[in-house]
């Protein structure tokens, strides 16, 4: 069989310890003997950071930008110790937030789940996709003790001299405690817009929730620009056979517990932090979740929730075999190929990332799991491959399910 030609690149970024170890196993098992495929590659590896100054990764945020497609394996976001564990120039910021901040995009998670997990919350078969607003409100904000009676205000002083504003946030009797925060149109409308870009690339029900009973003004803001933004894109629902759903918070958290998934929660800054740690814990496990950057203009990059899992990295300098969760880094692949065929209008390149993630849960649902997922599934697990072994056992489903010869027998 000849290898699926991909039309247009994408942005390959490699990434740091025991998930750097798993990206170039699973691109030498699973991805290059089957594609022809041209791979912007951009080492986002620590040292290489260093090296160039941090500038390797705003490249490859240009590069996403121009190809509109990226792939990227978990990478270090450098604290103290890493500053003498790599003898760094600096402490370099977040590579993911660095991205973020040049692309403008909202991150979703999304798990990858499967008929031998059950979620802990049994209602929930079909995913549940998260995203949260990581801009502004609480964290952005200025707070501070009152330490007793005063009077706190709030002053608006417009740059185009007009009249000064003054509202009354309390007049207080005793101490007490004062919080300022704030968004901006622009951040709530790009939030938008990257939701709707993500609920129409996954053709599922988008919802977004917030307290605009209470919240009069500050909550309702974000109500009306969703809604300004979804009938911009009205004939796109339609086509895509999707709805968009307003509601109260309270209420969208009461539906969800009961509901069976299968949509885009959209959330602001602190419903989604507190929500997607939940939903993260009610799925199952860090190795099968992903999670995915889109950008308001809908440009996507895909990746694994989780860390570069250090713990393992250590024993696997140390020689030993570990046991990793290669899952969310192949669906990241997956999900970032599956795009570009989209894109490219390229069905069999389609076919081939539907074929690799059916592979992965065709395998684990045959209880052929890494450590992680050994206790999870039911029936329990009583052995646990390597990641090697998993990785290969993926490989010979995936050669199974394309119908072709093992490779190695084919090449000797
Ligand atoms: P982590 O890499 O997510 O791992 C934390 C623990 O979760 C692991 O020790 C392991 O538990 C379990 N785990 C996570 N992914 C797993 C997988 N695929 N298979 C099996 N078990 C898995 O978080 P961390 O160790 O706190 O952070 C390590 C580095 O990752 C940090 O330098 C941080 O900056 C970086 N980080 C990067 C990203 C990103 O690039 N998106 C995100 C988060 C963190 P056991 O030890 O119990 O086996
Ligand atoms: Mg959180």
């Amino acid at each position: 069989m000849d290898k699926i030609q991909v039309k247009n690149p994408i942005v390959e970024m490699d990434g740091d310890e025991m998930t750097r170890v798993l990206w170039a196993w699973i691109k030498e098992k699973l991805i290059l003997p089957y594609l022809d495929i041209d791979l912007k590659y951009y080492d986002l590896g620590l040292k290489k950071r260093d090296e160039t100054e941090d500038r390797i990764t705003h490249e490859a945020a240009n590069a996403i930008a121009k190809y509109g497609v990226g792939v990227k394996c978990a990478t270090i976001t450098p604290d103290e110790s890493r500053m003498s564990e790599y003898d760094l120039h600096k402490q370099w910021r977040s590579p993911n937030g660095t991205i973020r901040g040049i692309l403008d995009g909202t991150v979703f998670r999304k798990p990858i789940m499967v008929k031998n997990i059950t979620p802990f919350v049994s209602s929930w078969t079909k995913p549940i996709v998260i995203g949260r607003h990581a801009y502004g409100d609480v964290y952005k904000a200025i707070d501070f003790k009152v330490p007793g009676a005063g009077k706190v205000e709030v002053t608006y002083t417009p740059e185009d001299g007009g009249e000064p504003v003054t509202y009354q946030i309390h007049e207080f009797k005793d101490s007490g405690v004062v919080m300022g925060m704030h968004n901006t149109d622009k951040s709530i409308r790009s939030f938008a817009r990257a939701c709707i870009a993500m609920a129409l690339s996954e053709k599922i029900n988008l919802w977004f929730g917030a307290k605009d009973t209470i919240s009069k003004v500050y909550h309702t803001r974000w109500k009306e620009i969703f809604a300004e933004e979804v009938e911009k894109r009205k004939a796109d629902f339609e086509a895509a056979g999707i709805d968009y759903e307003y509601y109260l918070i309270d209420n969208a958290i009461a539906q969800a517990m009961k509901y069976e998934g299968g949509m885009l929660w959209a959330c602001r800054n602190y419903d989604g932090d507190v929500f997607s740690d939940m939903l993260a814990s009610g799925f199952g496990s860090l190795g099968m979740m992903t999670s995915v950057l889109v950008t308001p203009d809908g440009k996507f990059e895909y990746e694994a929730a989780h860390g570069t899992v250090q713990r393992h990295y250590y024993q696997h300098l140390d020689g030993k075999t570990t046991s990793t969760n290669p899952v969310a880094s192949i669906f990241a692949w997956t999900g970032a190929l599956r795009k570009r065929g989209e894109l490219d209008e390229t069905p069999e390149l389609m076919h081939f990332a539907d074929t690799l993630e059916r592979s992965v849960l065709e395998l684990i649902e045959a209880g052929f799991v890494t450590k992680d997922l050994a206790a999870l599934v039911t029936p329990k697990a009583t052995e646990f491959q390597t990641s090697e072994n998993f990785i290969e056992g993926i490989r010979r489903k995936l050669e199974e399910n394309l119908g072709q010869q093992p490779l190695q027998a084919k090449a000797s």
